[in-house]
C-alpha cells in the first residue's frame, strides 16, 4: 500500500486520533468531506494533531488546492461516524471557499480532488467509480451536513470526471445507470408524498433519490453495480421498517433469501467472499444476527444461496 504521490505537505496526525492497520478489511472506496471552513492543508492537519480529538482524514485539500497527508492510507482515519466505512475508505476533507450558504469549494479545490480520487482509485484498483458505492461522502452514513450541498451537488460531475481520467467512460454524456441495482422504498402519484418518505429517511442517515419514472415519483436510497450491496441496503431499510425492494432482481429480498438452509451469523462483521478460500475477494461484511441461506459447503466454506462464501463456524444454524 502507498501514499499518493501528489501530496504537498504532510502533517501526520496524532496517536489516539486513527486506527492502526484496517481491521481485516481493504480498502474499497473514497469518502468525501468537507471542513466547513477555509483552511490550508496545513491547518486541516493540526486539527488532527490536537490530542484528544478523535477524528481524522486520510488527506485534506487547502483552499489553495495543496495536498495534504495525515493518515497513511495504511491506516484507518476517523472521518465518516461508521467504523466498518471508516476502515474500508479514504477519507478526503475538502477545503471551502467560503463559509454558509450551500458551502462551496473552489474549482481549484475540485479539480484537486478529482485528481486524488482517481489517484486513489488507480493505486487500490478500485475500478470504475461508482457514486454511493465506491465513491461515498459523510452525510450518507449520519446525520451531518457534510460535505455540504455545494460537494453533494457536484457529485455525478466528480464520478465523470475521474471515471474519464480512468479511461472508464465508455457512455460518457449520457446516463450509464443500465446494469446498476436500486433499492426502491416507494412509488407514489404525488410528488409530496415521495418528497416526504424520501426526507423521512434522509433524516435516518440513508441518502436517498426520487425518479420520475412511468407516471411515479419513485423514491430511491443508493445505486449499486454489486446486487449484494444492494440487498445488505434493502436490509438495513427493512430493518428501519421499510418496506422496499430491488427493481431488477425481479424478486423480492424476501424472494431471494428462501432457497437453502438458514443460518445466524455469530459474531461481528465475518468477511462474505466471491468463492470458497480465504483470499478470495470479500464482496461484503455479515453483520452479526444476519440470517443467511446456506445451499452446500465447500472447502471449509458455507456456500450461501446468492453464489458467495462464509467460513464455516462464523454462522450456526437456527
Ligand atoms: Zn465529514
Amino acid at each position: 500500500m502507498s501514499n499518493s504521490s501528489l501530496v504537498n505537505t504532510t502533517v501526520w496526525c496524532a496517536e489516539g486520533n486513527y486506527t492502526h492497520g484496517r481491521s481485516g478489511r481493504n480498502i474499497e472506496m473514497v469518502a468525501l468531506h468537507h471542513i466547513a471552513g477555509v483552511l490550508s492543508a496545513e491547518q486541516c492537519g493540526r486539527i488532527f494533531q490536537q490530542s484528544g480529538r478523535g477524528a481524522s482524514a486520510n488527506y485534506g485539500i487547502g483552499y489553495d488546492g495543496k495536498i495534504g497527508l495525515y493518515v497513511d492510507e495504511y491506516n484507518t482515519a476517523w472521518a465518516n461516524s461508521n467504523w466498518d466505512s471508516n476502515c474500508k475508505s479514504v477519507s478526503i476533507e475538502l477545503s471551502n471557499s467560503s463559509v454558509g450558504g450551500d458551502y462551496p469549494v473552489s474549482d481549484t479545490v475540485l479539480n484537486k480532488a478529482i485528481d486524488l480520487i482517481t489517484d486513489i482509485f488507480k493505486r487500490n484498483n478500485l475500478g470504475k467509480c461508482v457514486k454511493g458505492q465506491n465513491l461515498v461522502w459523510h452525510s450518507m452514513y449520519s446525520s451531518t451536513y457534510c460535505p455540504g450541498d455545494y460537494v453533494r451537488s457536484k457529485l455525478d460531475y466528480i464520478v465523470n470526471k475521474v471515471n474519464e481520467k480512468l479511461g472508464l467512460n465508455s457512455n460518457s454524456g449520457t446516463s450509464s445507470n443500465d446494469n446498476l441495482y436500486r433499492v426502491q422504498a416507494g412509488a407514489f402519484s404525488k410528488k409530496e408524498n415521495a418528497d416526504n418518505l424520501a426526507n423521512e429517511i434522509k433524516n435516518k442517515g440513508v441518502d436517498t433519490c426520487i425518479i420520475t419514472e412511468d407516471g411515479l415519483y419513485k423514491v430511491q436510497c443508493g445505486a449499486y453495480a454489486n446486487k449484494n450491496n444492494a440487498i445488505n441496503m434493502s436490509n438495513k431499510l427493512k430493518n428501519m421498517g421499510y418496506d422496499n425492494f430491488i427493481p431488477g432482481l425481479n424478486l423480492s429480498v424476501e424472494g431471494q433469501v428462501q432457497n437453502g438452509v438458514a443460518y445466524r451469523v455469530n459474531c461481528d462483521y465475518p468477511n462474505i467472499r466471491s468463492a470458497a478460500s480465504l483470499t478470495a475477494s470479500v464482496v461484503r461484511l455479515a453483520p452479526r444476527g444476519e440470517i443467511i441461506y446456506v445451499v452446500g459447503t465447500e472447502n471449509g466454506f458455507l456456500k450461501l444461496n446468492d453464489g458467495t462464501y462464509l467460513k464455516e463456524g462464523f454462522a450456526d444454524k437456527v
